[in-house]
C-alpha cells in the first residue's frame, strides 16, 4: 500500500505549487499554442492559493488536506482545468477519509471524478493521457512491492511519457478541440501539469 501521512502530503502539494511557479511560462506557452495561454497562470494562481491555505489551516489528515486542495482550487482557479483538478484532489481526499484507503487508490478515484465530469477518454489530448498512465503504473508498482518514491517516480515517468504521447493527438475535448486538426503536433498544457504532479509526489517521497 502506498500510505501518506498529512506532513508528507503537505510537503507534496508545497512542492507541486513551486513546480506550477517554475513551469508557469512554459505550461501558458503550451497553451498558446492550441489554447488560450493561461493554463500557466491558472496553475500558478490555484496552487498558490492552495499553498497559502495550507500555511493557514492544520489539516489533522491527508484525506482532508486533499479535500481542501480540491475545494481552493475549484474556488480559486477561473479556468477549466480548476474545477477537473478541484474533483481529483476532492474525490482522492474523500477517500482516503476511509480508514483502509491508500494513495494509489485514492488517486484512482481521481481519475474516474475527472473522467465523469470532463467526459475525455485515453486519447483526446487532455489530463487524461498523462493521469491514466500514471495511476496504472503506480497501482502496478505497489502490487510489486516497490518502496512508496519507487512507485511514485514510475508514476511520474508514466505521466511525464503519456504527456509527451499527446504531441500527436487530435483534441477531443476543451478548447484545443476547437481547433480541429490543427491541434495536432503540440503537448497538451494539463497533460503536462499532470506530469508536474506526479513529478512533485515522486519528488517528496525521495526525500
Ligand atoms: P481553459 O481551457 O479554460 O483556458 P486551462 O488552460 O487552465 O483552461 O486548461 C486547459 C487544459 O485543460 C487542457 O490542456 C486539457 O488538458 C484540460 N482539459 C480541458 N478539457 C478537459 C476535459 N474535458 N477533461 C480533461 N481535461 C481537460
Ligand atoms: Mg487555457
Ligand atoms: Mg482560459
Amino acid at each position: 500500500t502506498l500510505d501518506v501521512d498529512v506532513a508528507t502530503a503537505r510537503a507534496w502539494l508545497q512542492a507541486a505549487a513551486t513546480s506550477m511557479d517554475d513551469h508557469a511560462d512554459h505550461l501558458s506557452a503550451l497553451d498558446a499554442a492550441i489554447g488560450d495561454g493561461d493554463h500557466g497562470t491558472n496553475m500558478r494562481r490555484g496552487f498558490s492559493a492552495v499553498a497559502d491555505k495550507l500555511a493557514a489551516a492544520e489539516p489533522a489528515t491527508a484525506g482532508e488536506l486533499l479535500t481542501l486542495t480540491g475545494r481552493t482550487l475549484i474556488s480559486t482557479v477561473g479556468g477549466a482545468s480548476g474545477p477537473l483538478y478541484g474533483s481529483i484532489f476532492r474525490a482522492a481526499g474523500k477517500r482516503l477519509a476511509e480508514p483502509t484507503a491508500d494513495l494509489a487508490e485514492a488517486l484512482r478515484d481521481g481519475l474516474e471524478a475527472v473522467q465523469k465530469l470532463g467526459g475525455a477518454q485515453p486519447g483526446d489530448k487532455t489530463i487524461v493521457d498523462a493521469y491514466t498512465p500514471a495511476v496504472d503504473a503506480l497501482a502496478a508498482a505497489v502490487a510489486d512491492g516497490a518502496d512508496p518514491a519507487g512507485a511514485a517516480r514510475a508514476a511520474a515517468t508514466a505521466a511525464d511519457e503519456g504527456a509527451q504521447a499527446t504531441i500527436p493527438l487530435l483534441a477531443r475535448k476543451g478548447r484545443a478541440s476547437y481547433l480541429g486538426e490543427r491541434s495536432i503536433g503540440h503537448q497538451d498544457p494539463g497533460a503536462t501539469s499532470t506530469a508536474l504532479i506526479f513529478a512533485a509526489l515522486a519528488d517528496t517521497l525521495e526525500a
